[in-house]
């Protein structure tokens, strides 16, 4: 069945007319959606924690950010914008205390609501409305009068007002200009952490580490592995945005191709395969939630070791040293 997506016509922003929607957060989603809600007219307040950057960036941009607990107490609409792992305690102390019968809780992300970390009373609706893209693409896409395209699901029970509210709340942050594709909390939160789990994140980050070690493991300079395995891949990526496995195997020499089809599913196997079927059940049956859940309550050790050491990995410091080469590049440090 094809999936049903929504468009501009599909959405009356007069559904948020009377509504005070709360933005909980001014990070990269809350920034971008709390301004795109205002300049699309509605009445938005937010709830920021004080001294902080993102305290003084909401009041650079002439919000009087309010502690979250004054936030909830005076909206109507609540959407936690926080990141995910601090979600469920924020909410249990500061949130669920003031929310009221007939408010509707939000998100951009369905793991909290969905793994059940955060309950709704009764009476309040669950809506997700999750761009897919960052914050900062939320909002230039916007200005420039796009919109990155969104999902939308409504939690158990909830009303088909709570639909209407969702959908304008989508136009009115440019996300039914792009379209909005409706979802369950099950599927978003599922797809979404197999997609970073498997491709977008670990896939290609292990993948283009075993290949630059493989390349310098066998003598060859680490900056001709850096630009074979790292820097190339935008342009592949590029194309396949564009126009799919096929424009890419269009654009690229025949012998490129030939190569993609002959070792491609030697280096993606049946075990990776297995693999994969293995981590999606993690995921599903939320193994994967709490295990990540009890690592932050450690204070994230694992996390906070694994992070330090592929930070001074090889192909960081090639990386590094070759990106303030090309000034083309607008090139990041963290
Ligand atoms: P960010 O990490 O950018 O948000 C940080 C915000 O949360 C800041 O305002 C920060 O305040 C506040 N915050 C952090 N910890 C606490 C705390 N303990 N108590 C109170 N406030 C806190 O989050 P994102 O915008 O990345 O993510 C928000 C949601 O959007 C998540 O559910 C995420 O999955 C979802 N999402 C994110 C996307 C993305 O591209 N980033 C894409 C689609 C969905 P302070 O500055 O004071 O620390
Ligand atoms: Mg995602």
């Amino acid at each position: 069945m094809a999936a049903k997506i929504y468009y501009d016509n599909d959405a009356d922003l007069s559904c948020l007319k009377d509504k005070t929607i709360a933005i909980l957060g001014y990070g990269s989603q809350g920034h971008a959606q709390a301004q795109n809600l205002r300049d699309s007219g509605c009445n938005v307040i937010i709830g920021q924690r004080e001294g902080s950057a993102n305290y003084d960036l909401a009041v650079s941009h002439n919000f009087e950010p309010k502690s979250i607990e004054e936030a909830v107490k005076a909206a109507d609409i609540v959407n936690i914008l926080l990141p995910d792992e601090v979600q469920a305690d924020v909410y249990r102390a500061q949130v669920r205390p003031h929310l009221r019968p007939g408010n509707i809780l939000m998100c951009s992300h369905g793991f909290n609501i969905h793994f059940g970390l955060v309950e709704p009373p009764k009476g309040v609706d669950t809506l997700l409305v999750a761009p897919k893209g960052p914050g900062h693409l939320v909002r230039s896409e916007y200005v420039k009068g796009g919109g990155v395209p969104c999902l939308i699901a409504l939690g158990e029970g909830a009303a088909e007002s709570t639909r209407q509210v969702g959908l304008a709340y989508a136009k009115a942050i440019g996300g039914t200009r792009g379209g909005v594709i409706e979802t369950t909390f099950a599927e978003e939160t599922e797809t979404d952490l197999f997609g970073e789990q498997v491709v977008l994140c670990g896939g290609v980050s292990e993948l283009v580490k075993a290949a630059f070690e493989t390349l310098v493991d066998a003598g060859y300079q680490p900056e001709m592995a850096y630009f074979e395995c790292m820097h190339e891949l935008k342009l592949i990526v590029d194309l396949f945005y564009e126009g799919g496995l096929s424009y890419m195997r269009y654009s690229v020499s025949n012998t490129a191709e030939y190569g993609d089809y002959t070792r491609g599913p030697r280096v993606i196997t049946e075990q990776t395969r297995q693999e994969m079927r293995r981590i999606l059940k993690e995921i599903q049956d939320g193994q994967f939630a709490r295990e990540w859940i009890l690592e932050n309550k450690a204070g994230a050790p694992a996390f906070k070791a694994r992070r330090r050491r592929d930070r001074s990995h090889q192909i960081e410091v090639v990386g590094r040293r070759l990106r303030k080469l090309m000034s083309w590049i607008d090139a990041k440090e963290v």
